[in-house]
């Protein structure tokens, strides 16, 4: 393959080149810019101000080129928390009711679309391939092509795609398809998620399937697929393996005192399902007096997008619920819900997954989810703990080894919890085995070659 041109909101760079980055699609996309050589771009997370954001900063490690560029204040707040967290992330997590409409804000998300491919554009060579990463940039693509750029251009979007009654209620909505079928591959997460963007395609009579996996709309013709993605799973693993002797697991370790650990680790964010499932956790709690005193429900929630409202909002409920709920339970020798309001590392988040009994990850919506591939992972197969996991987290339709949710059913949630916590060992290591096999198979760095291939083939 020719050269790779990845191009994504944020860029992890690392300071020297052979640094190991955070997170595993930093993982797989740097090794494939480093086989295929080639150039990440995206906002450097710094504003301008108001001044025009100066030069590309272009910074080279080993084969990989990493381009960043500013942003003015004004694009900062259109663009990223206008038009992108506060419209298409609720729209596309199915919240018709958080999505907040201004022209001012959807005029900027293209504008900064615009502008990063007029930023980009003299970089490309005829042969690049380009693959351009999630919701913040949609667009780019269409801006790209107007330039006259007929490079290759593919398209993985990390989160969920709504039906069409959902998509449709945004005002954009025809400028976004039309955007997207500027792309030559569009992946999704799940078959679920390309389903809903082909029925979108169809009921506004704008095109459709014509044959599997490929489709016809505004006068151009694309493939479209599935295309899950993965976490490391070996090296997540080996980071379980070796946090017994992390001081922090250690210390977490000696203070459950023998009781058996739930964990929940969520960014905080209203799409997670953070309260409907403290509700579960008292419920179950309430239901079974003789786990009374004898569970520890861990719930590791980093803030996230403090500056959009709703966020704001909910860090003080969420903060207020934990309280209440360890207030009307616990006892003097007894706090039921530890709730951690900052962020952990991963090796020692592997470490809390692999000590916890069991997994809760309850998502009201999610494109996958990684926390439950990694709890999986994490886990020791001679004693593994069970994964509760929402039927509408994107991993729910890979993982099915699972205790399967609807995170809205409080009170089957709660029973959920009851028959992780009474799993027999065989039942447990059988469930635990074929999810195991599966992330072993599916890791991330197969999610981006079988991208790659598609794209190019
Ligand atoms: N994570 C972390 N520290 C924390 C909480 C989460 O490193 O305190 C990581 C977690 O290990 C996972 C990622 O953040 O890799 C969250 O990914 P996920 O797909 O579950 O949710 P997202 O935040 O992308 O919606």
């Amino acid at each position: 393959m020719s050269r790779l041109i990845v191009v994504s909101n944020r860029v992890p760079v690392p300071e020297h080149s052979g640094d190991a980055p955070a997170g595993g699609l930093a993982v797989a996309l740097q090794a494939a810019l480093e086989e295929h050589g080639g150039i990440w771009m995206g906002w450097s997370g710094k504003s301008s101000g108001t001044r025009e954001p100066a030069a590309l900063d272009l910074k080279d490690r080993g084969k990989i080129t990493y381009a960043l560029t500013d942003l003015t204040d004004k694009d900062v707040d259109e663009y990223y928390f206008g038009f992108a967290n506060r419209v298409l992330w609720p729209i596309c997590h199915y919240r018709l009711d958080l999505a907040e409409y201004g022209r001012k804000e959807m005029a900027g998300y293209f504008r900064v679309n615009r502008f990063f491919a007029h930023r980009l554009a003299p970089l490309l060579q005829p042969d690049d391939v380009i693959w351009i990463h999630d919701y913040h940039l949609i667009p780019l693509a269409a801006e790209l092509r107007q330039m006259g750029i007929q490079n290759r251009i593919g398209f993985f979007l990390h989160i969920p795609w709504p039906p069409a009654d959902v998509l449709f209620a945004m005002p954009v909505h025809e400028e976004i398809m039309r955007g997207l079928s500027h792309y030559d591959l569009i992946g999704f997460q799940t078959d679920h998620d390309l389903e809903n963007f082909a029925g979108g395609l169809r009921r506004e009579g704008i095109g459709n399937e014509i044959k599997p996996g490929r489709y016809s709309a505004h006068g151009r013709i694309f493939k479209g697929g599935t295309y899950g993605i993965g976490i490391e799973t070996k090296a997540f693993a080996s980071f379980a393996r070796k946090s017994a002797s992390h001081a922090m697991v250690r210390k977490a370790a000696a203070s459950i005192e023998g009781r058996d650990l739930i964990i929940g680790v969520d960014r905080l964010d209203y799409s997670k399902g953070i309260t409907q499932r403290i509700d579960a956790f008292e419920r179950f709690i309430e239901a079974s007096p003789g786990q009374q005193g004898k569970v520890t429900y861990l719930q590791v929630t980093p803030k996230s997008r403090s500056e959009v409202p709703e966020y704001e909002a909910m860090q003080r409920t969420v903060a207020e619920q934990a309280g209440r709920v360890n207030g009307a339970l616990g006892t003097v020798d007894w706090v039921p819900i530890r709730y951690i309001n900052r962020s952990i590392s991963r090796p020692i988040l592997a470490g809390l997954y692999r000590m916890a009994k069991v997994g809760l990850v309850t998502p009201l919506r999610d494109g996958m989810n990684l926390v439950a591939k990694e709890y999986v992972a994490a886990q020791d197969p001679d004693d593994p703990g069970v994964l509760v996991l929402s039927r509408f987290a994107g991993a729910a339709r890979e993982l099915d080894g699972a205790l399967l949710v609807n995170p809205y059913d409080i009170e089957g949630t709660a029973n959920a919890i009851a028959r992780a916590l009474s799993m027999p060992l065989p039942e447990r290591q059988e469930r635990w085995g074929k999810m195991m096999d599966y992330l072993n198979e599916h890791d991330v760095v197969r999610w981006c070659d079988d991208f790659l291939k598609d794209l190019v083939a």
